[in-house]
C-alpha cells in the first residue's frame, strides 16, 4: 500500500496457470506483487509436439484473459475451439448433445496445452512493472507480524507484504504451515492421459463417454489429433499404462465404441491419482488460498483451472476494493468476503461431480434406466439444457466483474 514498509503488497507463491493470473491482475490493481514459483514456463517447444497436460477452457477463463491482454498471445501459440460437446452412456442409448450455435455462441470453449498459457502469462507479467518474479525460490516458512507477514525463502531471502496468498497448488505448503484443515476424499481413481490420433475427424466436439469403471474424454486439439482423459480403476490404469502402443490403441478404440473409428496412434501415456480436496477455510489473518491449494475436483467436466481462475477474479475483486476503500487488504474481516464467494460455489461444483460420478457408476438397474432416461429429456428441454450448458462455459453463477462478459 502506499507507505507501506514492506517490500511488497502481496505476496503470491506458487506461478500456475492460477497464481500467474493473479499477480497480473492485482498488478493491473495498482499493487507491488511478489510472485514466487519453484520453476520458470516452457517457453519453447518443437512445433509439432503437443503437451500431456490441457484444459478446456472456458469462455469465463477466455474473459479474464482476454481483460489481462493475454489471450491475443495464447490464441497466436495455438487453441482449438470446440462447437459441440456430445455425453453419452455405455450401458444404454441415453446421449446428450450440446452445440454453440443453439446457444448463440461462436464456442462452447477452447481446448489449450497448459504450456500455452503459461507462456503467454509469462509476457503478460513481464509487460508489468509493478510485478517481480521469484523464479526458482521456494516459500520455507512465514510468520506473521504487527505490520504484516513475513515470507522466507528457502535460500534465505525475505519479504514482506500485506498478504500472502497459496496458489501453490493441492500440496499447498502455505496451507499446511497455516494449519488449515482439508475435507479429502479418495476417488480410487486414476486418469491416464495421453494424445492420439483417430481414424474419423474430431469435428470440433468434445466427447465423453460415461464407463462403468469410469469417463472417458476425448478433447479436440489444434493439429486434428484429441487429448484423452480416461478415468479409472487404479489397476485398470496401471495396466492401460503399460500396454505396448497397439494394444493400447485397440483397447481405446472399444472404450470409445469406435465413435472417431480406429485410434491410430499414442504418444507418451501419464497417470494421475484423482481425489476430491477441500479447504476448510480459505482465508486466515493476512492469508488467502485460490486454485487447487483451495480444492481440487474430478476431471470429469474439465472445471479445475477454470474454477482457479474464479477465485482469482473474485479475490481480486475484493482486494482491489478494499484497497480503494483505504482498507487492510490483508485484515481477515475483509477476506471473509472472498470465502463466503467462493467456497460455497466450489463445494456446489464438487458435489454435482461427484453426484455424476456416482450415478453413472451405479450398476443398477433404476439408475441406469433413470440416467439414460435424463440424458435424453434433457436433451430435449432446451432451457434445461442451455441452463446445463451455461454453467459448464462458466456463464451462470455469481460472477465476478473481471469476466462477466458485459462489465
Ligand atoms: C488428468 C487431469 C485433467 C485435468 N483436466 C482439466 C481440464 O480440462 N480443465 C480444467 O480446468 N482443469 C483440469 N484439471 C485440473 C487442473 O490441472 C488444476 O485444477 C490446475 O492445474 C490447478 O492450477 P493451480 O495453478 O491452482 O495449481 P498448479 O497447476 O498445481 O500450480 C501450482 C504451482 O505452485 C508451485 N509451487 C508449489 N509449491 C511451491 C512452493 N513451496 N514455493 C513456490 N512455488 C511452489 C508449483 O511449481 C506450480 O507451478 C485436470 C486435472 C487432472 C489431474
Amino acid at each position: 500500500m502506499p507507505g507501506s514498509v514492506n517490500t511488497h503488497d502481496v505476496i503470491i507463491s506458487g506461478g500456475g496457470v492460477v497464481g500467474a493470473s493473479l499477480a497480473c491482475t492485482l498488478a493491473d490493481a495498482g499493487l507491488r506483487i511478489a510472485l514466487i514459483d519453484t520453476r520458470e514456463p516452457v517457453t519453447d517447444w518443437p512445433a509439432d509436439s503437443i503437451d500431456q497436460r490441457v484444459y478446456a477452457v472456458t469462455c469465463a477463463s477466455q474473459t479474464l484473459f482476454e481483460r489481462l491482454g493475454v489471450w491475443e498471445g495464447i490464441r497466436q501459440r495455438g487453441v482449438s475451439p470446440y462447437q459441440a460437446m456430445e455425453v453419452w452412456d455405455a450401458a444404454g442409448p441415453g446421449r446428450i448433445h450440446f452445440d454453440a450455435a443453439e446457444l448463440g455462441e461462436p464456442w462452447l470453449g477452447h481446448i489449450v496445452e497448459q504450456r500455452v498459457i503459461q507462456a503467454a502469462l509469462l509476457d503478460g507479467q513481464r509487460a508489468r512493472p509493478g510485478l517481480e518474479r521469484i523464479c526458482p525460490g521456494v516459500l520455507a516458512d512465514f510468520q506473521l507480524d504487527p505490520a504484516g507477514v513475513s515470507v522466507r525463502l528457502e535460500d534465505g531471502r525475505e519479504l514482506t507484504a500485506a498478504l500472502l496468498v497459496g496458489a501453490d497448488g493441492a500440496g499447498s505448503r502455505v496451507r499446511e504451515l497455516a494449519g488449515i484443515g482439508i475435507e479429502t476424499h479418495d476417488y480410487e481413481q486414476t486418469a491416464v492421459v495421453a494424445v492420439v490420433a483417430t481414424d474419423r475427424p474430431h469435428a470440433g466436439t468434445a466427447w465423453q463417454r460415461f464407463l462403468p469403471t469410469g469417463p472417458l474424454a476425448f478433447l479436440p486439439l489444434r493439429d486434428g489429433r484429441c487429448s484423452i482423459v480416461w478415468s479409472t480403476t487404479p489397476e485398470e490404469a496401471e495396466r492401460l499404462l503399460a500396454l505396448p502402443e497397439d494394444e493400447f490403441c485397440i483397447e481405446l478404440g472399444q472404450a470409445f465404441d469406435y465413435e472417431l473409428g480406429a485410434i491410430t496412434r499414442v504418444n507418451a501415456r501419464g497417470g494421475f491419482p484423482l481425489r476430491r480436496l477441500h479447504a476448510v477455510d480459505y482465508v486466515q489473518q493476512r492469508l488467502a488460498l485460490v486454485g487447487d491449494a483451495a480444492h481440487v475436483i474430478h476431471p470429469l467436466a474439465g472445471q479445475g483451472v477454470n474454477l482457479g481462475l474464479l477465485d482469482v477474479a473474485a479475490l481480486a475483486e475484493v482486494v482491489a476494493d478494499t484497497a480503494a476503500a483505504g482498507r487492510d487488504i490483508g485484515a481477515h474481516a475483509n477476506l471473509r468476503r472472498y470465502e463466503r464467494w467462493r467456497r460455497g460455489e466450489n463445494a456446489l461444483m464438487q458435489s454435482a461431480m461427484d453426484g455424476f460420478k456416482w450415478l453413472f457408476a451405479s450398476p443398477l438397474t433404476p439408475v441406469r434406466l433413470l440416467r439414460n432416461l435424463g440424458l435424453g429429456t434433457v436433451d430435449r428441454l432446451t432451457p434445461v439444457k442451455s441452463l446445463l450448458a451455461r454453467h459448464a462455459m462458466g456463464r451462470a453463477g455469481d460472477l465476478p466483474r473481471l469476466v462477466r462478459p458485459d462489465s
